[in-house]
């Protein structure tokens, strides 16, 4: 029988890894994709401004998808220490993410051998986050998970999300609900903290975007991003176009959605969708929220499923019409009107969301996440024994 002074070999090569007491802790932070990276933002400032921290930005799987934009804007704001490609270009459906994941457990063990990070940060409930937690947490690396214990069906996210906080040993919740689901999956209260959603940081500063940049994308009432939730492509690009079509002649800006499966057919229906509607691929994260900001200003509402109609929206004082099962089980702000996929329903979704009025509330904190995930990678030490060897709390 193993006693309590039994060590895991895992345990004296993380020790092992470490290149002298006194050097900055390394401090790994992955980002798969454009939905987490905007997130995870403020939490890569906050580690490069701690001088007893050393920041390793590492992009992968989606980030790289050619023509890879969102991995220009990481790289525009960070030097990226590796990069780890998962996805093959034109291979899209359940069986490619599968194939995916694979590849990406491997490269990234073989990334974290190289860079030899003492944290391995992740954040929510992506394949490219499940991959990272997997390889670290098999070799010996401790795993500090954001946003754990949510809520939200999307396509295989919720099993991913709480998969990935068992096999993480530091989970910084969004919320007092995420906190508490992730202590009832068995995990340690003491490694459990409540830092509120890094998407809120920095939102109390965010301007309304001005007249050009407004008009150049078609001076829209509506911000369109649905993405699939797994459908083949026939059905996603049907319901995407009755919701288009029950928008009206409302001038409509939609954004391309994820590359989850079902996505080229919701690519077709924005093709089809009538000259109200503009399509841009992706926003930059700052033009995206100053955008919001400014829809809230002239009663606008942003349409779909996406998670920031849910988190980020009511602190910017945007209505949310949130269409179907993707989201289900999300907490969300006073700003949000919940609605079926059928084009009636959207239609009165609509004029439901439409006439809420801000000042909107949340339950995703004060705007501070990033330098309370920082201080915490700061203060818990990664090597201690405690924190790597899991054991359920119950
Ligand atoms: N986002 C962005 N530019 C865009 C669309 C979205 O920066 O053109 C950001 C947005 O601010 C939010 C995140 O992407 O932080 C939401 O991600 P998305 O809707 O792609 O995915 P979800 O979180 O719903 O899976």
């Amino acid at each position: 029988m193993i006693g309590d002074d039994w060590t895991d070999p895992k345990d004296e090569l993380a020790r092992d890894r470490r290149p002298s007491p006194d050097s900055p802790r390394r401090v790994a932070v992955v980002t798969g994709t454009r939905a987490e990276f905007g997130l995870l933002k403020p939490v890569m400032e906050a580690v490069r401004d701690r001088p007893e921290l050393g920041l390793l930005v590492i992009a992968a799987g989606s980030h790289l998808i050619q023509p890879a934009e969102t991995f220009r804007e990481v790289k525009k704001h960070f030097e990226v220490a590796d990069s780890v490609p998962m996805q093959t270009v034109g291979r899209t459906g359940r069986w490619a993410d599968v194939e995916a994941l694979g590849k990406g457990v491997a490269r990234f063990g073989r990334s974290f051998e190289r860079l030899a990070p003492e944290w391995v940060v992740v954040l929510g409930d992506r394949i490219e986050a499940f991959a990272a937690a997997s390889a670290a947490s098999v070799g010996g690396i401790a795993v500090c998970h954001i946003h754990g214990g949510d809520r939200a069906e999307g396509v295989a996210d919720e099993a991913m999300r709480h998969a990935i906080t068992k096999l993480s040993h530091l989970h910084l919740a969004a919320s007092e609900q995420s906190a508490d689901r992730i202590r009832r999956l068995g995990e340690r209260p003491e490694h459990v903290r409540i830092i509120g959603s890094p998407a809120i940081d920095g939102l109390d500063r965010v301007e309304a975007m001005g007249d050009d940049a407004f008009a150049e994308l078609g001076s829209p009432e509506i911000v369109f991003l649905k993405h699939p939730i797994g459908r083949p492509d026939e059905a996603e690009e049907h319901a995407a176009s009755q919701a288009l079509e029950a928008l009206g002649s409302l001038r409509t800006l939609a954004l391309h959605p994820n590359h989850d499966p079902g996505r080229e057919g919701i690519l077709r229906a924005l093709l089809g969708a009538g000259s109200n509607v503009k399509v841009v691929k992706h926003l930059e994260r700052s033009q995206f929220l100053a955008l919001l900001r400014r829809l809230g200003t002239s009663g606008g509402a942003i349409v779909g499923n996406s998670s920031c109609g849910l988190i980020e929206a009511a602190a910017l004082g945007l209505p949310a019409l949130n269409i179907g099962a993707r989201q289900r089980g999300r907490e969300h702000g006073s700003n949000v009107v919940h609605c079926a996929s059928d084009a009636d329903a959207i239609r009165e979704g609509l004029d439901a969301a439409r006439s809420l009025t801000p000042p909107f509330g949340h339950p995703f904190g004060d705007g501070v996440a990033g330098v309370r995930a920082a201080a915490a990678l700061s203060e818990i030490d990664p090597r201690d024994t405690a924190l790597l060897r899991k054991h359920c709390a119950y």
